[in-house]
């Protein structure tokens, strides 16, 4: 069972392994790639600053919830997010800073649990730290709908909304679904880092192919209920099948390309047309191991390592040593803003301009697993600057930074309004005992 904290730490990507990018190495990747930048034209950055206020910037991924529950197991009284917090993945002075108007803070529980049967107790604790800090601190409000974005952003604050990341969260009910969404949840990926009982995910061995029977009632579920499917982490067959079953545009709300780097959470260019067509939206992730084009051969090249290692040494304190000397050699895989901004130039070649948001993923205080230049919510307009560099509109500026979400947003509250009373909730919970 391999969970995204394990992944980064298998990678050397978690914090206490990481070797930062040498600078050596960065002015290298600028002078053999000629769409990277030496610097950042203070105009264009002027100018994005000034779009973001304008779009509003909507980011759809943050680990905080989760760090509150991991730092101070939910006591509150200890951080002021109203100041800076350097422990903290953000507060809301670092907000203000990147221009975030809305942001949806994960409710995100460990896969495993659900073997214990404990995912929708942790999921609850996840839901009540999340509401308190939204609640408690000056500067956020909960936003249930894109009207409500729109209305607390006008109002100078910023719009908080969840997502809960990994379908196994509901422990197979479509009751807990639906209080999700009452809480105010509005989307659910319909996996994390495992297979789940009606789904399988993209870290996963194929047991599935794709959603169950239960899978497509629960996506047909959610279109009723007004709630985001999101396909981030589930695998390629889930994410066709979902597009084949949803009746509301559907998200990725954190995921990368997968031409760009054939990581099996990346977004294969079939799925993306389908996105297109479904008038869906992927925002793309900062992490490292995602972003960079080198990430998931530096991966494959450090699991040969390993290998051959275990065959060769029976001690794993040895083992450990020489893995950790063969990653100070290889260096990690390099990403920068020029290569999500690669994602974005092929997310918007394959299924179009309309169809791309922003889900940066930051779950912890250390820059080191994300993108260089982007490891902090500060840092958003520099991405945007880069864009603008490349030629992308105003327009276009201003559609990826929120606007985007916003159209399938509503298109998704439309669906729901219809099938509300059209459609009877979906109740399950008889027929499996
Ligand atoms: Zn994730």
């Amino acid at each position: 069972m391999i969970t995204r904290r394990t992944f980064l730490a298998q990678s050397a990507l978690g914090a206490s392994t990481l070797i930062q990018l040498a600078p050596a190495l960065a002015l290298t990747k600028a002078a053999t790639n000629g769409a990277a930048p030496a610097a950042v034209d203070p105009a264009l950055l002027a100018r994005a600053r000034s779009l973001l206020e304008q779009a509003p910037l909507i980011d759809t991924h943050n680990d905080l919830p989760t760090m509150f529950l991991e730092l101070s197991a939910g006591d509150l009284t200890r951080f002021d997010l109203t100041v800076r917090q350097p422990t903290l993945c953000a507060d809301v002075p670092a907000l203000r800073e990147g221009g975030v108007g809305a942001q949806y803070w994960s409710v995100f529980v460990e896969s495993a649990t659900q073997k214990t049967h404990v995912s929708l107790h942790e999921a609850l604790r996840e839901f009540d730290v999340a509401l308190r800090f939204i609640r408690g601190t000056v500067g956020f409000e909960q936003a249930r709908s894109a009207d409500d974005i729109e209305r607390i952003r006008a109002a100078g604050k910023i719009a908080c909304l969840m997502g809960v990341e990994g379908g196994h969260m509901i422990e197979n009910s479509p009751a807990a679904l639906r209080v999700f969404h009452e809480l105010g949840a509005r989307y659910m990926t319909l996996t994390h880092w495992d297979n789940i009982d009606w789904a399988d995910a993209a870290t996963d061995r194929p047991e599935h192919y794709g959603l169950t029977t239960l899978g497509k009632q629960l996506v047909r579920e959610m279109n009723r209920l007004g709630m985001f499917v999101d396909l981030s982490h589930v695998s390629a067959d889930t994410m066709r099948d979902a597009l084949h079953t949803t009746r509301a545009p559907v998200i990725f709300s954190h995921s990368d390309a997968y031409a760009i780097n054939p990581h099996p959470r990346n977004v294969p260019d079939d799925v993306l047309r389908l996105v297109r067509d479904n008038g869906g939206v992927v925002h793309v992730n900062f992490i490292r191991p995602y972003v960079s084009p080198e990430g998931q051969a530096w991966e494959d090249k450090r699991a040969a390592a390993l290998r051959d290692l275990r065959g060769r040494l029976a001690d794993q304190a040895v083992i450990d040593k020489a893995i950790a000397d063969w990653e100070k050699t290889a260096g990690p895989a390099r990403a920068d803003i020029a290569d999500v901004a690669d994602h974005i130039d092929h997310i918007r070649k394959v299924a179009g301009i309309d169809h791309i948001g922003i889900g940066a993923d930051f779950y912890h205080a250390e820059e080191s697993d994300m993108t260089t230049g982007l490891g902090n919510v500060t840092r958003y307009p520099y991405l945007f600057a880069e864009l603008l560099r490349r030629r992308y509109s105003d327009e276009d500026v201003l559609k990826i930074a929120g606007r985007n979400h916003l159209r399938a947003m509503r298109q998704m509250e439309r669906v729901a309004a219809d099938l509300e009373h059209a459609e009877a909730p979906l109740i399950t919970e008889d027929k499996v005992k």
